[in-house]
């Protein structure tokens, strides 16, 4: 199996998961590495979160499970960034500080909204909310390019209730290739999460028309992950993931190991 480097714990706000259930899940299904990417996502605009912790225990409590399980499955240190234009100092600090072998930048608002809730959308084109997602991702980027990959890149999709009748690559393409272009010169990967396939879109964000798009314009650095809130959905349509992306013509992906990527092929 591929590995999975996009999962969550109860470290992170939206779960309540243990670090241990993920890792015993990951050794039950054969995953050879996984890496942890609880949340940071600080000023987050809604008051019933706070995407926060303390990143030395954090770290401890993988170090604690990689002494117990590190002879049956590699478990790896990230962190899953949520960008906002002001914060771009503020992540570089933290990931000086600390020694994550990965990090996942993430657009998870906009218009300083959760899409998550239906009143993002409220009296607007979801083609329109889409688009202020696609711009201000380019913007973050712009600022903050020192993550390892951009997650979920068309994630705000999910919540569309038209979702195909609002999004294709098509419509945003302009934008969407500024992303693109983005990732490729400042050698991000780009991220193929299986979590939309879960939530009903039928495809993983991003959708392949944008996978292929950045292979086309050079990208070479594809990361996978599933997202998982819980360990059930641990590893998750990852053999659908796979055929995807042979599809779209890439031979390998990678993962991070102290901050580098290292190659697998398919
Ligand atoms: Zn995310
Ligand atoms: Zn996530």
């Amino acid at each position: 199996m591929l590995p999975d480097i996009h999962l969550h714990s109860r470290y992170s706000d939206d779960s309540d998961e243990l670090m241990e259930a993920q890792v015993k899940r990951g050794i039950e299904i054969g995953l050879p590495v996984i890496c942890f990417t609880d949340h940071i996502d600080w000023d987050f605009p809604l008051p019933d979160f706070h995407f926060d912790y303390d990143v030395g225990e954090y770290m401890e409590e993988i170090e604690l499970l990689q002494e117990k399980y590190g002879k049956q499955i590699c478990i790896l240190k990230g962190v899953e960034l949520g960008m906002q234009p002001q914060l771009g100092d503020r992540y570089r600090q933290l990931l000086d500080r600390y020694s994550f072998d990965y990090a996942i930048c993430s657009q998870h608002l906009v218009n300083l909204q959760d899409p998550y809730y239906p009143e993002t959308f409220e009296g607007r084109e979801e083609r329109d909310v889409f688009y202020d997602f696609f711009e201000e991702t380019f913007r973050n980027l712009s600022l903050f390019h020192d993550a390892d990959t951009l997650g979920h890149l068309d994630y705000i999709v999910r919540y569309g209730k038209k979702r195909e009748e609002s999004y294709r690559y098509q419509l945003f393409a302009e934008l969407i290739d500024e992303i693109l272009k983005l990732l490729v010169r400042h050698d991000i990967a780009l991220e193929l999460n299986t979590a939309g396939i879960r939530k009903g879109l039928g495809f993983p964000n991003p959708h392949p028309d944008v996978l292929r798009r950045y292979r086309e314009l050079g990208g070479k650095l594809i990361t996978v992950g599933s997202d998982a809130h819980v360990h059930g959905d641990l590893g998750k349509d990852f053999d659908l993931a796979e055929q995807i992306l042979k599809e779209e013509g890439f031979t390998e992906i990678c993962y991070f190991k102290e901050r580098t990527p290292v190659f697998l092929k398919l």
